[in-house]
């Protein structure tokens, strides 16, 4: 493993990204990164720019609105990138499926490496997946 992989690993940085849905997701997203879950303990530290980020954390459908900057988000995210659906909306559409409003699942509009469901999921799902996600940082 060299070196640059070893900090990766060690100290992933994530940027959130709500696309749509109710917000619900993006509540249950920003407990799990307070102190009382410890978010930390994995080095995972939460940033404001796709250009310093490993983990793309997405939550909600993604509406025709944000698809767009969903697509320019994930291209500002440097490779090797991870990008983790949050929640039934961003999994599968959930009740907004087939709306006239909205483009689909995240996977229909950005390749997607790790599923968290639930409506919402609990923080500790939420932790899971970055889990999972810091494993797969190649
Ligand atoms: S999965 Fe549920 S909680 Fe999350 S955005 Fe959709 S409706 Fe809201």
């Amino acid at each position: 493993m060299n070196l640059s992989t070893w900090a990766r690993k060690k100290s992933p940085w994530i940027m959130h990204f709500p696309c749509g849905g109710c917000n619900g997701c993006d509540i249950e997203v920003v407990a799990a990164l307070t102190p009382l879950y410890d978010a930390e303990r994995f080095g995972a530290l939460l940033k404001g720019t796709p250009r310093h980020a490993d983990i793309l954390l997405v939550t909600g459908v993604v509406t025709l609105q944000i698809k767009d900057r969903l697509r320019r988000v994930y291209e500002q995210v440097p490779d090797p990138k991870i990008v983790v659906a949050v929640g039934n909306c961003a999994v599968s559409g959930d009740v907004f499926d087939g709306s006239y409003a909205v483009a689909g699942p995240v996977d229909k509009v950005i390749p997607v490496d790790v599923y968290v469901a639930g409506c919402p999921p609990k923080p500790e799902a939420i932790l899971s997946a970055v889990v999972k996600a810091i494993e797969k940082l190649p």
